[in-house]
């Protein structure tokens, strides 16, 4: 293509696969073997080649349907190629596709003020939006530096930052600190320093961790990659109380939780907290890439001045209108409603198939553990059955499907599940 006139020949209803060299060869083995040739190797061998996707469904690259209850990892809020956002997504493609930060658009100024609506965000809230959770926690981590900060532009007394034991917020440089797992870590030390991991759930180490020199503490409501695990009652409140009093910012990581995954807007809705800030990213866009941190009041929204940061993405017209096409479609169809029923459904069922020892999770979060370490099997038998699911730790199992999943199509995965142990425990 030399000249814009050779553009304009393109054939604009050419359907995306026209671009893919197939070179005769179609099939999923076909494809991962050229992935192995040019895919950098860090997400190791997929496991599927997915060609199409509609609801909760997706089909392979050899034909073959599964029932998909991992929905991208908490990301297809609405399921695969939803009518409503894939028409509002086009459109807006077709109207207004990126602008750039010197400018704005009025999707992005509407989502902003939808997201403070539906989080209930106090007077002098703001929004500032990104690409993904990494980002959005990279967002976070700046602006508890930028807490207690003098007035020359030094960053201050309060060096320290406080998450959890078994926290993941993200593979960045500064979300990465905040990410508990070493073999995560280890690799890429120097990481940004003055992060301190306390035990999970013990409010006695939280109160002891927190004093002036804290600038935040970082939380998620339900550590998603540590197996589903919800933090205990009242944890929040005490995490509240003592921020609080110490000046430190409480920061609510919802990347995983929010959006309507537990039921609610906010995995923290009910808490009865106000938190200084949570970061969203996941099921945001329905599928389409869109992060964000929503800073909660009038004095945390200031912590982040003209010129302290910035994205080229963030905010664009096409991810903002995807996402508030996602939460108009999550409203209008009652879907909360049906995250609470069907989760509620899920959870009653799996706590009773032998070998599960435990479930965990709210909403459609939901993990639960086996009394064996099977659970990788698991995953290979349940695509082989035609479901997709995920094994965060070797005896948990992690769910999170599209919110629209039905009961109907929850049930399928209950009625197969003895056999899919069976089947992972013979493998052993
Ligand atoms: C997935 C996740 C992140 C990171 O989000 P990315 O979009 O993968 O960068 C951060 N925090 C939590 C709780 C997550 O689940």
């Amino acid at each position: 293509m030399s000249n814009v006139e050779d553009l304009d020949k393109l054939d604009h209803q050419s359907p995306v696969v026209e671009l893919v060299e197939t070179k005769g060869h179609t099939s999923g083995a076909d494809w991962l073997a050229r992935y192995s040739t040019s895919l950098m190797g860090v997400f190791g061998t997929p496991q599927r080649v997915l060609v199409r996707g509609a609801g909760c469904l997706v089909w392979d690259a050899d034909g073959k349907e599964y029932l998909d209850l991992l929905g991208g990892i908490a990301v297809n809020a609405l399921g695969h190629a939803h009518p409503f956002v894939t028409s509002v997504i086009s459109s807006q493609l077709a109207t207004l596709g990126h602008v750039s930060n010197f400018f704005t658009s009025p999707t992005q100024i509407a989502l902003a003020e939808k997201l403070l609506a539906l989080t209930h965000a106090p007077a002098g809230s703001k929004v500032f939006f990104t690409n993904s959770g990494t980002e959005a926690n990279e967002a976070a981590f700046k602006l508890a530096r930028r807490n207690g900060a003098g007035p020359d532009g030094t960053t201050g007394k309060r060096t320290k930052i406080i998450a959890l034991e078994g926290a993941f917020h993200g593979r960045t440089m500064g979300a990465l600190a905040l990410t508990a797992k070493k073999a995560y870590r280890l690799p890429f030390e120097p990481l940004p320093g003055g992060v301190v991991h306390i035990p999970f759930g013990d409010v006695a180490a939280l109160e002891a961790a927190i004093d002036e020199t804290v600038a935040a503490v970082f939380l998620e409501p339900i550590q998603g990659e540590a197996g589903v695990r919800p933090l205990p009652p009242g944890y929040l409140k005490a995490a509240r109380e003592a921020t609080t009093k110490a000046g430190a910012l409480l920061i609510l990581d919802e990347v995983q939780t929010g959006i309507g995954r537990t039921g609610k807007w906010l995995a923290t809705e009910d808490a009865g907290i106000v938190p200084d800030a949570v970061t969203l990213a996941k099921g945001l866009g329905g599928g389409f890439p869109i992060g964000a941190l929503l800073t909660f009041g009038e004095r945390t929204s200031s912590l982040l001045s003209a010129g302290q940061h910035g994205t080229t993405f963030g905010g664009n017209p096409v991810a903002t209108a995807a996402a508030l096409a996602t939460l108009h479609a999550i409203e209008s169809q009652r879907v909360l409603e049906n995250v609470a029923l069907v989760g509620d459904y899920l959870r009653t069922g799996l706590a009773a198939v032998d070998g599960v020892t435990e479930v965990r999770g709210e909403g459609l979060l939901i993990g639960f553990d086996l009394d064996a370490d099977v659970a990788p099997a698991v995953v290979t038998a349940g695509l082989d059955a035609g479901f997709i699911v995920n094994s965060p730790g070797p005896h948990t199992i992690r769910l999170a499907p599209p919110l629209i999943l039905t009961k109907d199509q929850a049930g399928t995965f209950l009625a197969a599940l003895p056999a899919l142990l069976q089947t992972a425990k013979d493998a052993q």
